[in-house]
This record gives C-alpha cells, structure tokens and sequence, in this order.
C-alpha cells in the first residue's frame, strides 16, 4: 500500500491491482504450481482453470474460446498479430496501414516490418484532435492491403478513434484485415469488436497484474505464431503458460466490466474539476480533444514551464504524471502523437498527461491543482 499522502495520476501507465485479484492470486499461486501442460491431475486441473478463465473472456468479447489467445501483456499481443498476420497473408500483398498516433509496440512493429521484410507502410496522418478520420483510411487502401491496425483510444490524449467505422471501411473497400488496441479502451468505454478481426487487451491497465496480456483472433485470420514452440495457446503462442495470471485475467475483465459506469461516472466528474479549474490559468492548454475523449486521460501543456520541470516539483510533491507514454518517456523525443497533430514547440515542450483511475479523489485532484499552480508561480515567465 502506498503512503496516504502519495498522489497517483498516472493509471494510464499503469493501475494497481484490485483487491480481490491480489486475494485470488495470493490463494492460487502456493497451490497451482504444476505445469498446465502436464496431464496428470495437478496438471489438468490447472489447466482447466485456465480454459475456464478462457471461456469467460470469449464470452464478455462475443467470440469463440479458441480465439483468445494469453500472451505476457499487450506488447506481445500487438507484436505477435501484426507481425503473424503480415507474415501469414504477405503472398497476397505487402501493404499494411497503421496510423502516426500508434503505441511503441504497434508502430515498432509496423518499422520492423518495414525495415526488414520489405513490407510497405502507410502512416495515416491525424486531425487537430489527434483523431484518424474514415475517409482518409477509404483513400488509402489498395488492392494489396493485407493489414490495417489503429488502436481504439490513444494513450497519450486520451482520443476516442471510430473504430466502428474504420473497420467497416476496411471491411467493405478492402481484402485487409482489420486490429484494434483496445488496451485504453476495455473498462473506460464500451469496445465494439464488430468488423474486428484481431484485438489486443492488457491486464495490468484494468487493475490487474503486470505480465498478462490477451490477444483476440478470429479463426478465419490466417496467422503464423510469432513464439514459436510447443502446442501451448492452440498452437499460437509457444512457452508454458502463465497459468496463474491467465486464470486471474477473467476474474480482472468481470471486475472492471462490472464497474466500468460507476468507475465512468466518478472519474468524469474527477476530469471535469481539473477543466473548470485548469480552464481558469493563462498558461495552460488542452491537447485532449473536449469531445470524443476518455474520461481517463487528460493531457494539458503548461506554456510558461517545461515537462520534466514541472513533472520533478510534482514529484518532490509526492504527485505522480507523465510527459508522454510511459513506453518512449526514456527517448527525449517529443510525444510523437503530440507532434503528429502539428502542436507547436511550447506546446510540445511543456505537456503533462493526467492518467485518472477510479481510485482517486476529489482532494486528490484538488491539491494536485494547488501544487501545479504554485509550480507555475515558481518557474513560470510567459
Ligand atoms: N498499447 C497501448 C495503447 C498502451 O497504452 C500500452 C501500455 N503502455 C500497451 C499497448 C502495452 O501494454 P503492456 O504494458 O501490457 O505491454
């Protein structure tokens, strides 16, 4: 447990676990130890838990237990469809299309197919919001377009993608198949797989444990498994199975599911205090789209003081956010969403992102925006 007068504003990153998850993991992991792969009893009956967990996530997802696949996080999950699906259908063509607003482990794995294997990529631009629009999509599939993959919610500013519409563009103009990160999207918003054909879920973003990922694929996708190994996972993802934390992944989908419009309706109201009160200061702007947005993720720029400045006396505050995805906040590189929506360079340099979870509070938020005030005082020179 972390100290009372830590401030967490960074679930976006990652959240911490639910308290019945712990429990269940504390009671299973003395107990289930043997491989799940093993057929005697000990064995067996692990592995039953896990095709049980399995069913569970099928069903909250509308498809069949053979389409779920557990991986070791959403990274896996990303790398493992783009890659397998590129690879399976690259006889048919090499043009695949992803957006410039995409997760390190979606865009890396759109360069390395790029760089290496000769596929050929589209980087579609976005609006001012940060947002793909359909037609621009419509314009550039071709005849040779094996794989579209645009994430449902975007981790840096929370942007709600049509990802209905998308699919169904890519669906009704195209052979392609379409993939959806919905790591922002499952808990925060209602996920519509209709027209999906491959999806990405992680654990550890709906306070769950870390090292725990589902990736979602339709039978009919032709794939080649990108760990290549034993009969594990219907053949799709070699390696002895993380038993325990496939088994907890279907108790952590009920528990946010079950809570998701309560969890919805207290942290809008969470985001809404932060606007009224941000709205009021000269210096800071919104980079989150004020429509279409997750309730879950604010991301502002401070004109008058950098990042790292504001994020350090934040931190010497015990008040925890981000600049950027937490995924390339080592790189130095401005966000690349931030860039891709043309931002200028204050805006640029002075970002923060505010990751909201359901656990936080009012005085939570409220002496986070006396802190950040006072920063601004500190260092701020317009
Ligand atoms: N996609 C998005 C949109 C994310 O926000 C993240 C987490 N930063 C990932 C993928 C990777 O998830 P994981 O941490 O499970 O590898």
């Amino acid at each position: 447990m972390q100290p009372a007068e830590e401030i967490y504003l960074d679930h976006v990153s990652s959240t911490p676990v639910h308290p019945e998850v712990l429990k269940t993991l504390g009671e299973l992991l003395p107990i289930h130890y043997a491989n799940s792969d093993a057929i005697h009893s000990a064995g067996t009956r692990i592995n039953q838990l896990i095709q049980r967990s399995r069913s569970v996530i099928a069903a909250a997802f509308g498809v069949s237990a053979e389409e779920i696949v557990f991986t070791s996080g959403a990274t896996e999950a990303n790398n493992a469809i783009i890659k397998g699906i590129a690879f399976a259908n690259a006889h048919k063509g090499k043009h695949i299309i992803t957006s410039s607003v995409e997760h390190a482990s979606v865009y890396g794995s759109f360069e390395f197919l790029e760089n290496e294997f000769g596929f050929e990529v589209t980087y579609l631009p976005v609006d001012q919001d940060g947002r793909i629009l359909p037609e621009v999509l419509k314009n550039a599939l071709r005849p040779d377009t094996i794989l579209v993959s645009i994430m449902y919610v975007n981790n840096e500013i929370g942007t709600i993608m049509p990802i209905h519409d998308l699919a169904k563009i890519v669906k009704e103009n195209s052979r392609a198949y379409f993939h959806a990160d919905c790591v922002q999207a499952l808990g925060k918003i209602p996920v519509d797989l209709e027209n999906v054909d491959a999806a990405s879920f992680s654990a550890h973003k709906i306070n769950g444990v870390k090292g725990s990922g589902v990736m979602l694929k339709r039978a009919n996708v032709p794939f080649l498994p990108l760990i290549s190994g034993g009969q594990q996972e219907m053949g799709m993802r070699g390696g002895t199975p993380n038993a325990i934390v496939n088994i907890l992944f279907a108790k952590t989908l009920r528990l946010a599911l079950e809570g998701e419009a309560e969890h919805i309706h207290h942290v809008r109201a969470l985001k809404q205090r932060l606007i009224d009160r941000l709205s009021t200061l000269e210096s800071i702007v919104f980079n989150s789209p004020s429509e279409g947005c997750s309730d879950f993720i604010l991301n502002i720029s401070c004109l008058c003081v950098p990042s790292e400045v504001m994020m350090n006396w934040l931190n010497q505050h015990s008040i925890f956010v981000s600049a950027q995805s937490t995924c390339s906040s080592k790189t130095k590189q401005p966000s690349h969403t931030l860039s891709a929506m043309h931002l200028n360079q204050k805006r640029l340099d002075g970002s923060l992102r505010i990751g909201l979870g359901y656990t936080n509070t009012t005085a939570e938020i409220d002496r986070f925006l006396d802190v950040l005030e006072e920063g601004i005082t500190t260092y701020g020179k317009l």
